[in-house]
Order: C-alpha cells, then structure tokens, then sequence
C-alpha cells in the first residue's frame, strides 16, 4: 500500500468522500489516505491529524516525498482537536476500535458542525460508534463489510439526520449490534463474521459452565446468550 493504491479496506473509505470536499483523516499514521485522496482530485485539500510522535512523522514525510505540502496539512494532536469547528467537509477515522472511535467523537463533539459526513472504520466493536451516532442524532446513511487479508472490517458513514431511520425495518437492538444496512444485505462476509461469533460465544458460555457460576460469571452468560439469540434471529 501507499498513496497512489490503497489497501481495499483504505480504498472502500475513500469511495465515500464526497468530490471537492476538504477532508481531515483522524489516526492518519503514513496519511496515505489524504495524499490519495488530493492526488486523485477527491478531496480539494486535506488534514492528517495524528497524536503520536512516528506516525505523525512519517505522515510529515510522505506529504513532502508527494510534493502535497499546499495541499495536505499534518497536525499533531488528540482527535479533533486538530481541527477547527467545520472546517472539514468531510472525517475519516479507520483503523482502530470502535470504542476509541467513538471516544474520539465524543471528545472531539465541540468540532463537529453537523455538516459534515462522517466515514469511520472500526476494526471491532462497531456498536460503540453507533451508539453514539444515534445518541448525537447522526444518521447512518450506509455500511460496508470487508474482508482483506484474513480480517473483517467495518465502515459506517454517518449525516446528521434522523437517527433512527436506518433501523425501521430491525430494530435499535439487533441493529446496532449487526448493523442495520449489514443486516438487511447479509452479505458472504457479514454471515462468515457472525457465524464465527455465535461460536466463539457459545465456547465461552461452555467454559463458563465448567466453572462455578457466581454473580458476574451469570451476567456474562446471559449477556453472551442474549446475544446469540439476536444473531440467531436477525444475522443468520
Ligand atoms: N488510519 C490509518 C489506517 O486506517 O490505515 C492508520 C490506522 S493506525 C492502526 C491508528 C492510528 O491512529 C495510529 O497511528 C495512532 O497513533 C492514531 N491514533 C490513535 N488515537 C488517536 C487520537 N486520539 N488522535 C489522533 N490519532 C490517534
């Protein structure tokens, strides 16, 4: 990978930059999404955000070996903290937890116009970021499941809206755990995901049984039963 092709996970992320739009890419590391996105006339101009010493470094770097300095602002600092309020059309966030996501989001709240579009990938734990969405009244507008190189990502694009309208036809429940426009195509990866889950799960729950059940090894096996019954109806 680097800034004239994309990893399919990076290159899935760009198709949903709007054209023409300035974009901040948030845990940019080498910012190969940002010079792609400029040097393909994407994205008009573009902000790698990044809060640790080497990767902000080497994003430094690869702006200047792209000649994209006029172009493509790197700035070291937590989350949105490197930008000012509106000042990008567009967010990408990938490549880490969806925990730390949303927590970036939730941080960064006071940054966000509620015009931009919101592209996040999560490696795991997509519902935490979905979660916030509905709790901030951002409305997913779309989702993509992948798989590269023997790992499942997710991508979740969000617009301020109505938060719940994604989720008519499943329900808050089932869709923020499977994610409703993941749920309603089930398509050969998002079955291989949950598939691999109810097992994991179910394995869990027969250790737990093997075990004496105290107070919260009995919340762990409900929760993880609960579960399985919401991929059991609505994923498989
Ligand atoms: N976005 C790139 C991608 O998807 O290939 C890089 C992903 S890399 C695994 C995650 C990057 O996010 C790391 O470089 C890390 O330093 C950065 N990061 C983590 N927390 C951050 C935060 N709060 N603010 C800015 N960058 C952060």
């Amino acid at each position: 990978m680097n800034e004239m092709k994309l990893s399919q996970r990076l290159q899935k992320v760009a198709d949903y930059i709007p054209e023409q739009s300035v974009l901040a890419d948030i845990g940019s590391d080498h910012a190969y999404l940002p010079c792609y996105a400029v040097k393909n006339g994407i994205a008009r101009a573009a902000i790698a955000g990044e809060v640790v010493e080497g990767p902000y470094l080497s994003a430094v770097q690869q702006v200047q070996k792209s000649e994209l300095e006029s172009f493509v602002s790197v700035r070291k600092g937590d989350g949105l903290q490197v930008l000012e309020k509106g000042e990008a059309g567009c967010i990408t966030i990938a490549g880490m937890g969806g925990a730390l996501i949303a927590k970036i989001l939730e941080q960064g709240k006071d940054r966000l116009s509620g015009k931009e579009r919101l592209v996040l990938q999560p490696n795991i734990h997509a519902m935490h970021i979905r979660k916030w969405l509905l709790q901030y009244e951002w409305e997913l507008k779309d989702e993509e499941i992948l798989e590269e190189d023997g790992k499942i990502y997710e991508i979740l694009v969000a617009e301020k809206g109505n938060p719940t309208e994604p989720y008519q036809h499943i329900g808050l429940e089932a869709g923020m755990l499977l994610g409703p426009f993941l749920a309603k195509e089930k398509n050969e990866v998002f079955l291989k995901k949950w598939t691999h889950e109810l097992k994991h799960w179910s394995s869990i729950i027969e250790k737990l049984n093997e075990g004496t059940l105290n107070e919260d090894n009995l919340a762990k096996k409900q929760e993880l039963e609960h579960r399985i019954s919401i991929v059991r109806e609505s994923a498989l």
